[in-house]
């Protein structure tokens, strides 16, 4: 089999704005391959490969590798995605690294205009709104104020860039979560684009600064999660690098139940898949549950896959995409456009099973109601379980639990939230909550007056569909007020409790609960008073706010009683499939997204209002708390870390599990800690804090919050939890970030040591930019999340991985050794093996570690000190 050229693949297609040219991959065949029995996903790669050949180095010999799958699995690709997604608390610091950038040009006497997007980027402002108000009818417009005046300073920047950057579109606040945005507007599934000078079509693909970004593979188009530094890199001009992956088929077989829902679903596939360990793998869905699916219930399978562990949850292209494409108001001529090139080109589901690295079957008629919980989304329980397991988890924590039954105690929820792309894209379970809440209403019931509940959907065009059914007032009066289009509590932004209730939960050290239907809940993520979060349907926040408790039995106790005294319980209110699905079709059409979507750049007066001007170089305020210019590029910065390292001192010791989230936390930042006295000492008050999150702009908020999270649990911080460490040899605790500075001063070298699955979580790239700037050298784990990883060596610190069965606790390490890691110097390819030594009181320790810089483009990102001076030298030296 010989393949010198892809030329002989190329066909013609009329596109919806002329004739196209494509890559038709089946014809391979040609060239003695067998592409029909790939997964689709892989055929998405390869067609991209094609499409790169002669134009990007070493996409010819993707193709043939690609083609050759899965004999290939393991070797290097480059990848070029036609788009980059973003939000506002990745997009920000991304958009302030490019403007450093430009200053950088300026300085070194060149354009600044050099520094420009090469691909269509669009940003969508999400996760800053924060439920400040609540259960009212003003409490969307009074938290869209308040997101105003925390962020001007951030949207002023955005808008800049908006005008300022080339192919940059920028989606104002109170338009919906990202995510959702993509789905039901921004993506296409086949696109057209004469970028090369020749009119093209083909699939659309993208990678996204938001772990998230795998939603968008319920439409069968490929795109993931990565770091805003990779993504600058995409935006910039280079290939995404990566390793040619296994593809493990997921069968879905037979049909969900009455009563359950594809949240149930997920919940179910991210326990089993998580039990597999697909890290690094692709998963694709096939079989005739799949076929069952609708594009909407595919998302939310797409959106977990960071949970699962997957790359992607990949959906192929079959009718119901096309139905969704229609639904959504794409115009009638692309939707028959992509039917043909996918079709054509071999990215329509046919009958035939691809060949797959693995097979797991998820039989849907066995799923059945769950939540996943208290701190991980992949702890799933079947709801019958969960007041035994409550029961049993509260225990745990204080004998008197539940004791104070029909007030505020342990194990009481708190908060309840209606929130997420995951599920509010979803009609189905949308429309379910709604008539939820309608039968309670009807039945009288009330929702206990501690829990703060919220409506936060991702799309306009969930209010206006939940208003056509007459159910949006059905969930107000319960409570569950629209609050805003946005992230809101799924990021952490749930906003405070009533201040009873954070009184009685501070009194008397409570355990207090969240529910939501959101796709994470780790420790101290949801709200810092809230010690347990429960992942769920819509459907069943409704029915806990209605309990009140998490060890509540809704088979065993009613919610309340009737007029006339009748007990009701949770079936007698939950809605029948068929009332669910006819209430969709009467609710649901394409108009309203038409309508939305029509001006979906214009923002309100308080947007339009915003300062704007479109100088190539960003002007910076130095009064500034939100944006301030970073020093990546300064000389003392760019220094190369392909060095050994000697006589490094670690700074935390970490279990397995660690998330992003506990390296740099996105939510409130406390008064008395380091980045909240930096932003006392700046004059800001602490009511204007807002969260890290939203001043990721702010290098110097963020590195005093690296390490900062409540729950964060370092082993040397001598019991105490949260952001301590302990200097040595000093022996004091003392905040992690003052640690960092003493050794700083000391020109003491640092290193992290962890467990399993090390930056599990969101992708956010401040949980190696803070490492990075506290002076973190290496993080040696027992193993590391894919996005992470790759941050970490975006950001020229070694990620490097104890050998099978090797840990701090089989090797006795304990983090109080002064280390030495050697062999960096002389690394001359990906994942070399290097020598660690870790000296104690005259005693040594030696082992060796593999590090995990996986290609060789990774090894030039090392030996330039990070990708953003490896990309700018490039810049520098390319010609225009
Ligand atoms: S998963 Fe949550 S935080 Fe992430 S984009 Fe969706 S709503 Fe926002």
């Amino acid at each position: 089999m010989s393949l010198e050229s892809v030329s002989v693949i190329k066909e013609k297609i009329e596109g919806p704005t002329g004739t196209a040219s494509f890559f038709n991959i089946l014809k391979l065949e040609e060239s003695g391959f067998e592409p029909a029995r790939l997964p689709y996903s892989i055929r998405v790669l390869l067609e991209n490969a094609a499409r790169h050949s002669g134009r990007v180095h070493g996409a010819l010999e993707a193709v043939r590798s690609l083609a050759a799958w899965p004999e290939t699995v393991g070797m290097e690709i480059p990848f070029m995605p036609y788009r980059v997604l973003l939000q506002d608390y990745t997009g920000v610091p991304l958009i302030v690294d490019l403007a450093a950038m430009r200053d950088a040009a300026a300085a070194a006497g060149l354009d600044p205009g050099r520094v420009n997007s090469k691909v269509p980027v669009d940003l969508v402002i999400d996760h800053s709104i924060q439920v400040d108000a609540w259960g009212s009818e003003v409490a969307f417009s009074t938290n869209l104020d308040r997101e105003y005046e925390r962020n001007k300073e951030r949207y002023a920047l955005l808008k800049w860039a908006q005008s300022a950057f080339k192919n940059m579109r920028v989606f104002p606040p109170g338009k919906g979560i990202c995510h959702q945005f993509n789905l039901e507007y921004l993506s296409q599934v086949v696109t057209t684009s004469d970028r090369t000078g020749e009119l093209q079509a083909f699939p659309d693909t993208l990678v996204g600064t938001d772990s998230h970004t795998t939603m968008v593979n319920g439409l069968g188009i490929l795109g993931w999660g990565v770091g805003g530094i990779e993504a600058e890199a995409v935006m910039l001009g280079e290939p995404y690098r990566m390793p040619i992956p296994k593809v493990v088929g997921v069968r879905l077989a037979g049909e969900l139940r009455e009563g359950v829902t594809t949240t149930d679903l997920v919940l179910t596939v991210t326990e089993a898949l998580r039990e597999r360990d697909v890290v690094g793998s692709f998963v694709e869905y096939f079989g005739d549950g799949y076929r069952r699916l609708s594009a909407q219930d595919r998302a939310t399978l797409g959106n977990m896959s960071p949970e699962y562990g997957a790359t992607v949850g990949f959906c192929p292209v079959d009718d119901a995409t096309l139905a969704y494409l229609s639904g959504t108001a794409r115009p009638p001529k692309h939707v028959e456009f992509v039917r043909e090139y996918a079709t054509r080109a071999g990215f329509l589901l046919d009958g035939k099973e691809p060949e797959y690295s693995e097979v797991v079957v998820i039989e849907l008629d066995k799923v059945e109601p769950s939540v996943a919980g208290p701190r991980n989304p992949d702890e799933r329980r079947p709801l019958r379980s969960v007041p035994s397991f409550a029961r049993k988890m509260l225990d745990e924590k204080k004998a008197s639990a539940l004791a104070k039954a029909g007030g505020l105690g342990d194990g009481s929820i708190v908060i309840s939230a209606i929130t997420s792309c995951t599920n509010t894209s979803n009609p189905t379970v949308m429309i379910g909550a709604g008539l939820l809440a309608r039968h309670a209403v009807e039945a009288g019931l009330t929702v206990k007056p501690w829990v703060k509940p919220s409506l936060a959907p991702g799309s306009t065009v969930v209010t206006d569909y939940l208003q056509k059914a007459d159910l949006l007032g059905y969930l107000s009066r319960l409570g569950f007020a629209l609050v805003g289009y946005g992230c809101t509590t799924c990021i952490g932004n749930s906003g405070p409790l009533s201040p009873e209730v954070e009184q009685a939960i501070r009194a008397d050290d409570l355990y207090a609960v969240a529910v939501l239907s959101g796709n994470r809940n780790f420790d101290g993520r949801i709200h810092p008073l809230v010690k347990g979060s429960f992942l769920m349907s819509p459907m069943l926040v409704v029915a806990y706010a209605l309990a009140g408790r998490i060890d509540f039995d809704f088979a065993a106790a009613p919610l309340g009683s009737e007029k006339g005294g009748k007990p009701v319980f949770l079936k007698d209110i939950w809605p029948s499939l068929s009332e669910v699905k006819s209430t969709v079709e009467t609710s649901l059409s394409p108009d309203l997204y038409s309508q939305r979507y029509a001006d979906a750049m214009k923002g309100d007066d308080r947007w339009e209002s915003l300062a704007a001007y479109s100088d190539e170089v960003f002007r910076w305020d130095a009064a500034s708390t939100y944006v301030r210019r970073p020093h990546w590029l300064s000389p003392s910065e760019r220094t190369s870390a392909k060095k050994d390292i000697l006589g490094a001192r670690a700074l935390a010791v970490l279990p397995d599990k660690v998330t992003t989230d506990h390296i740099s936390p996105a939510g409130t930042i406390p008064v008395d800690s380091p980045a909240g006295q930096y932003l006392i000492g700046r004059g800001v008050e602490m009511i204007r804090f807002s969260s890290y999150g939203a001043r990721r702009g702010n290098h110097e908020v963020m590195v005093r919050g690296g390490f900062s999270n409540i729950r964060l649990k370092n082993a040397l911080a001598m019991g105490k939890e949260g952001g301590y460490s302990r200097h040595l040899p000093s022996g004091k605790v003392m905040p992690i970030y003052d640690a960092a500075v003493k050794y700083g001063e000391e020109r003491t070298p640092l290193v992290i040591l962890a467990g399993k699955q090390y930056g599990m979580g969101s992708s956010r790239d401040w949980a190696a930019k803070a490492p990075k700037l506290l002076g973190v050298r290496a993080v040696i784990a027992e193993d590391f999340e894919r996005i992470h990883r790759s941050n970490l060596v975006a950001m020229g610190v070694l990620p490097l991985q104890f050998k099978e069965g090797e840990g701090c606790q089989a090797l006795g390490l304990t983090g109080e050794e002064t280390f030495d890691v050697l062999g960096v110097e002389k690394m001359a390819g990906p994942n070399e093996s290097l020598k660690v030594s870790a000296r104690k009181d005259g005693k040594e320790k030696n082992f060796t570690v593999l590090c995990r810089v996986d290609n060789k483009t990774e090894l030039e990102y090392v030996e330039k000190g990070g990708v953003i001076p490896f990309v700018f030298d490039k810049l520098l030296t390319s010609v225009h």
